[in-house]
């Protein structure tokens, strides 16, 4: 079906990049590209996926954005309309005092929904600008990215939401630019020549849009709060995993430098990051300093420490790890781990982006090497030895085959935000090979700390507990699933957070067909979708 302004292509298959989720929608649209740029150009977009809107509001379907399809959760697909934003990416670094009414308009960034993060280092870099923080990789979008809480290691900055200053969010009803009340961003100028029709500076609208993963409507475009641009010095070390306990369960930041002996020349410290090998309990430490832009690049590290690099570095394995014994299982874990740190270097200097890359080599943004499963959960650091003491078990007693990463990031503001500890939650990553061992690990370990009790959230793009269209959830039992729904939320309940979020959602979409248009499976199976 072709509608004025853009294409919905008959049904076929979609997968996402780790090759865990595919589904078969209505249709995936695309809006056209137009060669026009400025603001002729962001106003004929808008227009593009306002028709696609209306189109599936007139049918009565659902209609969903995704981005670099790099979520590992069911949040990006639906059965109805799936649109395809990767080529909405156009990025205006700097704005001028005629659009914006904040204090520094040049390090604003106003982009486009389906920006790479690749894209936007190399934009923003044209600038002498960087974004504050990412993810340990490029190939999300920016609106995927923020939409489930992506965050990295700088412990200070927090999400990559929480750096988001303007969100301009299409729905049935309007084109909606959203801002909060104490820190007026745009001026009359831009909004009109983006097609505004709502203006609303609302502190509680903008926290529950921040992290909605498509529920409140096409995210169009965000204006993104920038810094200028700097150099990461990359340190690394090797502990046992007991001698760190009780540094890792109350981080002392700032004394970190002297209570776990880092480099002399350690300036401020600014990521912190440990890898821990479950089989040896051997904890890889990867911190850096932050230096001047100028600074000369020392020594190119080694591959980077990503996901995808650790999972390549695993799947060259997997086939042989299988049936391995446990300590011949962790000596080869280790082994790969190590392969990824500067060990044997004192150190390396490089831009963010040449750190938190993928691979030495640049990857197939749209289909990993190699199939993948990840979950990542948010506690509360000092609960982080109860934490490890089930994780080494589960990782003893099932197929886990990988190890557990942990990263700290300051509280989010965003009220959907799964970072929401205070000051900083401690959030770790389990990067595994796509097997039906890894996928009976993940399972113990969800339930193993559903027993726990101990307080925990889920990252919204990684694998969740509830899973409503995988074919195993539906050999599920409704006791298992209520509990596995209870778990991904039961922090948001008791914080209130999910009351507000669900109350900001209906004072944006009021009427219930519209709350229905951007809900989905996932939503509607966690009570997200409609409700009354
Ligand atoms: C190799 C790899 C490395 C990763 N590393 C990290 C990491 O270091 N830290 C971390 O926190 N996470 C990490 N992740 C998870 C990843 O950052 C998230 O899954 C992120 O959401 C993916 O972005 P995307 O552009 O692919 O979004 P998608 O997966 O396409 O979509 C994510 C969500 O955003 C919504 N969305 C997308 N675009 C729009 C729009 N225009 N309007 C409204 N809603 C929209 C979708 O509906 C969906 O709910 C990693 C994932 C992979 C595969």
């Amino acid at each position: 079906m072709k509608t004025n302004n853009g294409v919905i292509a008959p049904s076929k298959q979609w997968i996402n990049f780790f090759g865990n989720i595919q589904i078969k929608p209505r249709g995936i649209c695309k809006p056209y590209v137009s060669s026009t740029s400025g603001s002729i150009y962001f106003r004929e977009t808008v227009s593009q996926y306002q028709e696609l809107i209306a189109n599936a509001a007139r049918e009565d379907r659902k209609i969903r954005a995704y981005g670099g399809s790099w979520s590992l959760s069911e949040s990006a697909v639906c059965n109805d309309y799936m649109v395809n934003t990767i080529e909405t990416n156009n990025i205006n670094v700097g704005l001028s005092a005629d659009d914006s009414v904040a204090k520094h308009p040049d390090q604003l960034v106003l982009t486009q929904c389906g920006a790479r993060i690749r894209d936007l280092h190399d934009r923003l870099g044209n600038k002498g600008l960087a974004l504050p923080t990412t993810g340990a990789s490029e190939g999300q979008t920016i609106a995927g990215a923020v939409s489930t809480g992506t965050h990295g290691s700088a412990f200070n900055v927090g999400a990559m939401s929480d750096y988001v200053v303007a969100i301009h969010l299409l729905t049935a009803s309007g084109s909606v630019w959203l801002e909060r009340a104490n820190d007026p961003i745009s001026t009359q100028k831009l909004r009109d020549e983006l097609g505004v029709s709502q203006f609303l500076q609302d502190d509680e609208l903008f926290a529950a849009a921040l992290v909605s993963f498509g529920s409140f409507g096409i995210i169009h475009a965000f204006v993104l709060r920038c810094v200028p641009q700097y150099k990461l010095r990359v340190f690394a070390a090797d502990w046992k995993y007991e001698d760190l306990e009780a540094n890792i369960m109350k981080p002392d930041f700032p004394n970190l430098k002297q209570k776990l002996k880092l480099a002399s020349d350690l300036g401020e410290l600014f990521h912190f990051e440990v890898i821990v090998n479950p089989y040896t309990q051997h904890a890889y430490l990867r911190y850096m300093d932050k230096v001047p832009h100028d600074t000369d690049p020392r020594s190119p590290g080694p591959d980077k420490w990503s996901m995808t690099g650790l999972l390549s570095a695993l799947n060259v394995l997997s086939d042989g790890v299988h049936g391995l014994p446990q300590r011949e299982l962790g000596r080869v874990i280790g082994k790969n781990i190590r392969d990824m740190l500067p060990l044997d270097q004192r150190s390396f200097v490089d831009l963010p982006q040449n750190i938190f890359g993928p691979t030495k080599k640049r990857i197939d943004m749209d289909r990993a090497v190699v199939d993948g499963y990840s979950t990542e959960i948010g506690l509360h650091p000092s609960d982080l030895g109860r934490f490890f003491h089930i994780a080494f078990d589960v990782a003893k007693k099932t197929s886990f085959n990988g190890a557990y990463a942990l990263r700290y990031v300051k509280q989010t503001r965003a009220t959907l935000g799964w970072t929401l500890f205070e000051p900083v939650t401690a959030v770790i990553e389990t990067p595994m090979t796509a097997t039906q061992g890894a996928k009976d690990a993940l399972r113990e370990l969800w339930r193993r700390l559903r027993e726990s009790k101990i307080p925990h959230t889920f990252h919204w793009g990684q694998c969740l507990p509830v899973r409503p269209i995988a074919a195993e959830d539906a050999r599920l039992g409704d006791a298992e699933l209520a509990a596995a729904r209870n778990q991904v939320l039961a922090q948001y309940q008791h914080t209130g957070r999910l009351a507000r979020w669900k109350a900001a959602r209906k004072k944006l979409l009021p009427d219930e067909s519209a709350r229905r248009m951007f809900s989905n499976k996932l939503t509607e199976a966690l009570d997200l979708g409609v409700y009354e």
